[in-house]
């Protein structure tokens, strides 16, 4: 994989089953598209019920050899996996901000996280443990297991496809699940060129799986087998739903990371360059299309005029432009035209209802690409819609608050619970959002993104269980307790 001009060959990806690319006769493909031109850059296959079924057969019979070996032994396939992103490092940085117009820093961002996340599960190999519990009786021994979940369908959205890719297969490999993984068909591209570098592994046949396909048709197929130990998604909270419903039939376990509506509260004693600086970064990185970002904007009312004022300079001052652009642009064109017509019509909706736009407020003409123009919207409600639902784009609604006490219940007051923040200089403001905003994670001075070593898990309909760190090792784990009378 390697090439010089801009201007990529069309590539053509095929399923990775049982330790083989394959490819069923007659299937149709799914095209997929680069945002920024508008050109389609890649094929892969529309997989259904028959890939998911071969794909998942293969996993379950790979996995109790997989599990005998040990951690070690499977960490060290990890070690490998992240040597082999390294090696592809410019060419999967680059194909990444091809497939979905994603600023070439933000592409190289990914891809380095992606090759860390897999050296950072391999360090788990030794540390993870059981238990040894006092029992009641002599002469008995209560061991607590931790054993592999089993066989794990990795459903994965768009706007982090490497990266959360790895988040499913590092932690179900190391502890000796199989796995089989579902990219988005919208940006499938860079988890199908790994599975190509994975078939060069002397990983045993059927331990991981990649294919591709719709979400109401492959993505239903794998969460409704019986096949299946364990669904793990990322993606919206309607995915997640009907993955519940899949899963029933099973008793499947699920394991969910949905969307998120995060709240920014400033005070007027915060740091307001800082704050400028932190709450543009949190809406703009990717063009607004993260899960964990700044969604919504409450200032307290002394300083909320100033406030507005230079961040709406800053918002103005973001460099839009295509990845490949020098230098390289702050933001891109948006992942394709369905998402700036969510983005418009919410916006449009928000005036109607009594928004204005401080900055920004519309997309932006451009000859090719689906651009957005960052957007500050004053005169919010909380009621409004704008202020509720999950945009996933460059728009930030503000609202102003009086007392600390009003901006925290306004913040909880969502149906979402992913991630929230607050800038303040105060120790007590800082303490009492800490202890008292409902989410799963709270920035305190700084842009939203969490660390590999935390745990991403939202609260409400934000999901059910969680990423990274040790926490989201377990989740892949069950336990087994022996009761052992001598
Ligand atoms: P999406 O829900 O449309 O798709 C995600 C994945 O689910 C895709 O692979 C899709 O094919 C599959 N899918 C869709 N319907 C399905 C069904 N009925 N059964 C099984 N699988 C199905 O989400 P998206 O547009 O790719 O991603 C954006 C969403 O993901 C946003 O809501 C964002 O907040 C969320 N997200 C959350 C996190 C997190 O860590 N919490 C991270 C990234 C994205």
């Amino acid at each position: 994989m390697c090439w010089e001009t801009k201007e990529q060959p069309m590539r053509t990806y095929q399923q990775f089953i049982n330790g083989k690319l394959v490819s069923r006769p007659g299937q149709s493909m799914i095209e997929v598209e680069n945002p920024s031109t508008g050109k389609i850059m890649a094929q892969t296959p529309n997989g259904g019920r028959e890939d998911a079924q071969e794909a998942l057969e293969a996993a379950h019979k790979a996995q109790e050899a997989w599990a005998a070996q040990s951690a070690a032994a499977r960490g060290a396939y990890l070690k490998q996996m992240a040597t082999l992103v390294r090696k592809h490092r410019t060419d999967l940085a680059r194909l990444l901000a091809e497939e979905q117009a994603k600023t070439l820093p933000l592409a190289y961002a990914e891809i380095d996280g992606t090759a860390e996340y897999f050296d950072y599960y391999a360090g788990w190999a030794r540390l993870y443990e059981g238990e040894i519990i006092q029992s009641d009786r002599q002469r008995e021994n209560i061991l607590l297991y931790r054993q592999p979940i089993g066989v794990v369908a990795g459903i994965c959205p768009w706007n982090f496809p490497f990266f959360v890719m790895a988040r499913k297969v590092a932690p179900s490999l190391l502890t000796g699940c199989t796995a089989v993984i579902k990219p988005s068909s919208v940006a499938p591209v860079t988890v199908m060129e790994f599975a190509r570098m994975v078939a060069d592994l002397d990983l045993p046949a059927g331990v991981l799986n990649f294919i591709t396909g719709g979400g109401s048709t492959l993505g239903e197929a794998l969460s409704s087998s019986p096949l299946v130990d364990m669904v793990t998604l990322t993606g919206s909270v309607e995915a997640g739903q009907r993955i519940i419903t899949a899963s029933a039939a099973n008793v499947t376990k699920v394991s969910l990371e949905l969307g998120g509506k995060a709240p920014v509260i400033v005070c007027a004693d915060a740091d307001l360059d800082l704050a400028v600086r932190g709450v543009t970064a949190s809406r703009t990185i990717f063009s607004g299309q993260v899960c964990n970002c700044a969604e919504r904007l409450y200032v307290q009312d002394s300083i909320a005029e100033q406030f507005a004022d230079k961040l709406a300079e800053a918002f103005a001052k973001v460099r839009l432009g295509n990845p490949f652009d020098e230098p390289a642009p702050d933001m891109c064109s948006q992942i394709n035209a369905e998402q700036l017509e969510k983005i418009d019509s919410m916006v449009k909706r928000a005036k109607a209802d009594g928004a204005e736009a401080i900055t920004g407020g519309a997309p932006l003409n451009r000859e090719t690409g689906y651009f957005y123009a960052p957007t500050l919207l004053g005169n919010c409600r909380q009621d409004m819609e704008i202020v509720r639902k999950e945009v996933f784009g460059p728009v930030l609604p503000m609202l102003t608050f009086h007392t600390l006490d009003e901006a925290i219940a306004l913040a909880n007051d969502c149906e979402y619970g992913l991630t929230s923040s607050i800038f303040t200089t105060k120790l007590t403001n800082t303490m009492e959002a800490v202890n008292r905003l409902k989410f799963g994670e709270t920035y305190v001075n700084r842009e939203h993104f969490e660390a590999m070593q935390g745990f991403h898990a939202g609260w409400r309909k934000s999901g059910i269980g969680g990423a990274d760190g040790k926490h989201g090792l377990m989740e892949y784990l069950q336990t087994h307790v022996a009761y052992i009378d001598y």
